[in-house]
C-alpha cells in the first residue's frame, strides 16, 4: 500500500522527559501524513528520578538513561543530533549550530531549564543539577 502523503512537518526540539512520552505516542498511535523529527543536543536522556541513585553508585549509566534513537525509530521519527541555535517562527525555520536550517510546520520545544549560574561554584561543594549530562560528568 501507498505511504500516505506528508501533509505536516511536526518537529520535536528536546529528546527529554517531556519528549519522551510524545515518542512512546506516536510509536503506539502514528499520524498519518505526519512526519515526526526529534531535534536532540543528545542522544541519551538521564532519567532524573533515578539520578540520586545513579550518583549514589546503585544504577549505571544503561539504566538511568534512555537511548533515543531505537526510540524514535520506533515512533518512526527521524534523529537530528544538533544544538538549536535559533528559531525563527515567522519563516518556521530552525537553525543549527552544525547543519543547515529545517523548515517545519509544528514545533514543540521542551528543552529543560539552564541556571544562570555557573555549574560548580567557587568551593567546588555545591553544583548545580542541570543541565543534567554537565553535572554528571563533573
Ligand atoms: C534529581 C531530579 C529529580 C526530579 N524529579 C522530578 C519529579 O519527580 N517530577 C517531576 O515532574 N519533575 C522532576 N524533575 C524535573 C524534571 O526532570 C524536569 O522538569 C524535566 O526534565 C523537564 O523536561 P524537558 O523535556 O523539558 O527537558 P529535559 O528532560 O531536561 O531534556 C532536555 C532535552 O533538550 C535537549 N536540548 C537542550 N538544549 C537544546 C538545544 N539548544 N537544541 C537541541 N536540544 C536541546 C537536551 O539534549 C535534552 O534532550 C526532577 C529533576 C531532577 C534533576
Amino acid at each position: 500500500m501507498d505511504e500516505p502523503a506528508i501533509t505536516t512537518d511536526l518537529v520535536l526540539i528536546g529528546g527529554g522527559h517531556s519528549h519522551l512520552f510524545v515518542l512512546g505516542n506516536f510509536a503506539m498511535n502514528p499520524l498519518p501524513g505526519v512526519r515526526l523529527t526529534l531535534v536532540t543536543r543528545d542522544l541519551h536522556t538521564p532519567y532524573s528520578g533515578m539520578l540520586p541513585g545513579y550518583i549514589a553508585g546503585h544504577y549505571d549509566f544503561d539504566d538511568t538513561h534512555i537511548d533515543l534513537p531505537p526510540l524514535a525509530h520506533l515512533a518512526g521519527a527521524r534523529v537530528i543530533h544538533d544544538s538549536v541555535t535559533a528559531l525563527d517562527a515567522d519563516r518556521g525555520r530552525i537553525r543549527f549550530a552544525h547543519r543547515p536550517a529545517l523548515d517545519y510546520d509544528l514545533v514543540s520545544i521542551n528543552i529543560g531549564s539552564r541556571p544562570t549560574s555557573p555549574l560548580a561554584d567557587d568551593d567546588g561543594l555545591q553544583f548545580a543539577v542541570k543541565p543534567v549530562d554537565r553535572f554528571i560528568d563533573c
